[in-house]
């Protein structure tokens, strides 16, 4: 088996045409770029693309195979430049009867013909089926045999965020609220929780668990990943790896410690003060709006009494949070040592101080290791490193 890092949950800004599909994504996120990206800046073997129900993505997917820069894999999946394996897939949100608000999946598709199909029952279900996230029509468990009928991975996404999340909104204790059960193929995360909270749920012990950048931006693509230990990059090694057969398994999460995420504490939704919400009123600017923190709802739903053995989960503070290290240094150190994946995981420190300062130096190794002081983040803002 071989080591492969695999980021699941990029978004597409722009089509070709320069089509919005995902609003807030930035204009330069189009799926050639971060392909491009992926390959040679961020050191990535498999990305999955969860906008990729969008008609003009599915064009462009048509083009790439005509140039003969993506080829079609045997088992699932479309290999790009020989390097980086493109797992196709969609985010959705549902809100059906069954749901207390609106929450996110991702479903992904293991060939270009099921991903048109689904595509195609999708265009029946929402208002427009050229962006992305898009509210269904179809409840939960109609959209999970959608995506079973054609061989693909259910996946909740970002499941504690306090917006279009399973466990922030759509559910009050339990994901059979709205699915079932054995329809799940995995959990993500989201950037504010990690393994030894989520564990805190007993339902989620046997689901494995999977940390993704949730990228809206190229800069933010593998600010999450996991290593896997897989034979070859294609999508029925990923099934694989999830159903732990075969040898095949995730070997580590990578994620943001949660403290960085932008949802990890209880805030004031006005001011951003930190609070708790059984206190009625803000300390600082007296607003009783509070936006709950993943901490704060891990710990109402907290029901088991054991944690699982799971892969470790390692708190990686990525290089854009690295004090010191902006545009200009990156730049040096993707020119020295390739990719973001070698200068995260392998580059020594006596290499890094050849190119930048000995302090950016040492709180790169020191993210290694979890060593770095944090600071929590809440309210939509980020956390911090400390200096
Ligand atoms: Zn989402
Ligand atoms: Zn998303």
């Amino acid at each position: 088996m071989k080591r492969f890092f695999a980021d699941l949950h990029i978004h597409i800004g722009r089509t070709k045409t320069n089509k919005a599909v995902k609003i807030t994504g930035s204009r330069n996120l189009t799926l050639t770029n971060i392909l491009d990206i992926a390959k040679n800046r961020k050191g990535l073997q498999i990305v999955g693309v969860i906008d990729c129900h969008s008609p003009e993505v599915i064009e462009e997917i048509e083009d790439l195979l005509n140039e003969g820069r993506l080829e079609t894999l045997q088992d699932g999946g479309l290999l790009f430049e020989g390097e980086t394996t493109l797992l196709m897939g969609s985010e959705l949100e549902i809100y059906d009867l069954s749901c207390q608000g609106p929450l996110h999946v991702l479903c992904f598709l293991p060939t270009l013909e099921t991903m048109k199909s689904f595509s195609e029952w999708l265009a029946t279900q929402l208002k427009n089926i050229h962006l992305s996230s898009q509210r269904i029509y179809a409840t939960g468990r109609e959209l999970q045999r959608q995506v079973k009928v054609r061989d693909g991975l259910f996946i909740p996404a970002h499941v504690f965020t306090p917006f279009k999340s399973l466990y922030g909104k759509g559910v009050k204790r339990t994901l059979r609220e709205v699915f079932d059960p054995k329809w799940i193929d995995a959990i993500e995360l989201g950037l504010s929780s990690d393994t030894f909270m989520a564990d805190e749920l007993e339902e989620l012990h046997h689901y494995p668990f999977v940390t993704n950048s949730d990228a809206h931006s190229l800069g933010k693509i593998a600010r999450e990943y996991q290593k896997l230990s897989l034979n070859h990059a294609s999508f029925n090694e990923l099934k694989l790896a999830l159903e732990k057969k075969h040898d095949r398994k995730i070997t580590a999460n990578f994620g943001l410690d949660p403290l960085l995420g932008k949802y990890h504490q209880t805030t004031c939704a006005k001011c951003f003060t930190l609070r708790t919400s059984d206190v009625t009123k803000c300390p600082n600017c007296g607003s009783s709006k509070v936006t709950k923190g993943v901490f704060e709802r891990i710990r109402e739903l907290a029901n088991a009494t054991e944690k699982p053995k799971r892969p470790p989960y390692i708190h990686q503070v990525p290089l854009e949070f690295i004090p010191g290290l902006g545009p200009k240094t990156m730049d040096k150190l993707l020119a020295n040592f390739g990719t973001e994946m070698t200068i995260i995981h392998d580059t020594s420190f006596e290499d890094l101080t050849k190119i930048i300062p000995e302090k950016t130096s040492a709180f790169i190794i020191k993210a290694r290791t979890g060593g770095l002081k944090l600071e929590a983040g809440g309210g939509g803002k980020y956390g911090r490193v400390k200096k």
